[in-house]
């Protein structure tokens, strides 16, 4: 049986339906089986497929969209290069922002299936993961590792993990590290409202205004991932 997400599981305000992993991330219980399944192969491969981030929290995704809003956070752009904020209107900072980081409330993040993952094997241990495209690129250390799993998810043999953020219709970047379990996740996608995520931010999101001026696009274009992402759940 398949258990839908609450609201308040989708918007990152409710925790209970996660589990912990070894390595101290939290994911959603059919997800952390999976990923077991998956390091195991990677191992057999030659990777050590790490999590850099899993679950986050609503307080946790507020704290770091406000943080870029207010330029107290460092905001990149594709090639990894500080954003100079100050010079932009309040629709490009959003802009920015949403490029790499979700609203809260909106991050796929909150719901326990989706993470981001890197290769330990491929550097030494104080290497510090950025998670930036040109790590995942060709050239980078983490390029081979997601070659691999392009060809296990070609071949059926990802269980059941995918790439929503695969790629650019001018949104989200492209995002090779970024995998979803979709077997939970594809039920997932659409069922957060504007009028639901209004009441959620109530007057704690910075840029609140220009945010909800936008909001309809922003859900369609930073939001939602194409239809297809994954093979029909
Ligand atoms: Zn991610």
């Amino acid at each position: 049986m398949r258990a839908e997400l609450t609201l308040q599981q989708l918007t990152g305000l409710d925790e209970s339906h996660l589990v912990a992993l070894a390595d101290g991330h939290r994911l959603q219980p059919g997800a952390a089986q999976a990923l077991l399944r998956l390091q195991e192969d990677a191992r057999h491969a030659g990777f050590e497929l790490a999590v850099a981030s899993s679950h986050r929290s609503f307080e946790r995704q507020l704290a770091i969209f406000n943080g870029k809003a207010l330029g107290q956070r460092p905001v990149h752009d594709d090639h990894g290069t500080p954003v100079d904020m100050a010079g932009l209107s309040d629709r490009q900072k959003l802009g920015a922002i949403l490029r790499f980081s979700a609203l809260p409330g909106t991050s796929r993040h909150h719901w326990g299936t989706d993470l981001d993952v890197y290769d330990k094997a491929a550097v030494d241990a104080a290497y510090p993961v950025q998670l930036t495209p040109a790590e995942a690129a060709e050239g980078g250390p983490f390029h081979r590792l997601h070659n691999w799993l392009d060809q296990q998810m070609a071949a059926g043999n990802s269980h059941g993990f995918y790439r929503p953020y695969a790629q650019d219709h001018g949104g989200i970047a492209p995002e090779r590290w970024h995998l979803s379990y979709a077997p939970v996740s594809a039920s997932c996608d659409g069922r957060i409202s504007a009028p639901d995520l209004v009441e959620i931010w109530g007057d704690r999101l910075a840029l609140g205004a220009a945010v909800r001026d936008m909001l309809e696009e922003i859900l369609l274009r930073y939001v939602r991932v194409s239809a297809g992402w994954c093979p029909r759940q």
